[in-house]
């Protein structure tokens, strides 16, 4: 955003498939925005406990203190007033209510950086990315690399199988691929509703479709 007068908020959305470096994007702006002396609140869903419970962490192992929430409701109780840049990572786990909060946040005059899967393991919109998407002032699409071919990748493509491996981000489960090598049915499941949600989240509603 170039020019923005008085106080105003806005959104700004990082959508991508798995390791295409969302969460370091975000930590980048979100480091910024802190050398900037303003002051950021980060917050990520609880579900997501891949590396540190309270921190958001990169797949290259970049850091940043986070609040873990169990629903979006609750990023809108620990947002303090003074606040000024609110990073929400891995939206795609908090469901429908997280387009509200953010609406309600920049609607308060703050800058609201939210990242998210934009599609799951199928390659089908997941929602509620594309609602975010839609209301956003700004949106940064990334893009992995293939394994496969080495060009660039839009799909995170799921390897297993087993219902007993349904878990968050766990290396090995995933990869990343381009449009010709990704394989949708792959690891079709008869029953699973959401590839991506732990077991908890899925008994608690979470964002499964
Ligand atoms: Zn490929």
């Amino acid at each position: 955003m170039d020019i923005v007068k008085g106080n105003m908020g806005w959104i700004e959305v990082i959508v991508g498939p798995m390791f295409s470096g969302k969460s370091e994007e975000m930590i980048r702006r979100l480091r910024r925005a802190e050398i900037a002396r303003q002051r950021v609140q980060i917050f990520k869903p609880a579900i997501d406990e891949r590396y540190a419970a309270n921190e958001i962490v990169s797949h290259s192992g970049l850091g940043i203190p986070s609040d873990a929430v169990a629903k979006a409701a609750e990023i809108l109780e620990k947002v303090q007033p003074r606040t000024e840049v609110v990073g929400i990572d891995e939206a795609q786990f908090l469901g429908d209510d997280v387009v509200d909060v953010c609406t309600k946040l920049a609607n308060l005059g703050k800058r609201v950086i939210v990242g998210g899967l934009d599609t799951d393991y199928r390659g089908r919109p997941f929602e509620p990315m594309p609602r975010l998407l839609a209301i956003a002032e700004e949106i940064t699409k990334l893009l992995a690399i293939c394994v496969r071919c080495g060009n660039p990748a839009v799909h995170t493509q799921r390897l297993v199988e087993s219902e007993e491996l349904i878990v968050v981000g766990a290396g090995g489960m995933y990869e990343a691929r381009c449009r010709r090598c990704f394989e949708p049915n792959l690891a079709q499941l008869s029953k699973e509703p959401s590839p991506f949600l732990a077991p908890s989240a899925r008994a608690a509603g979470g964002a499964a479709k």
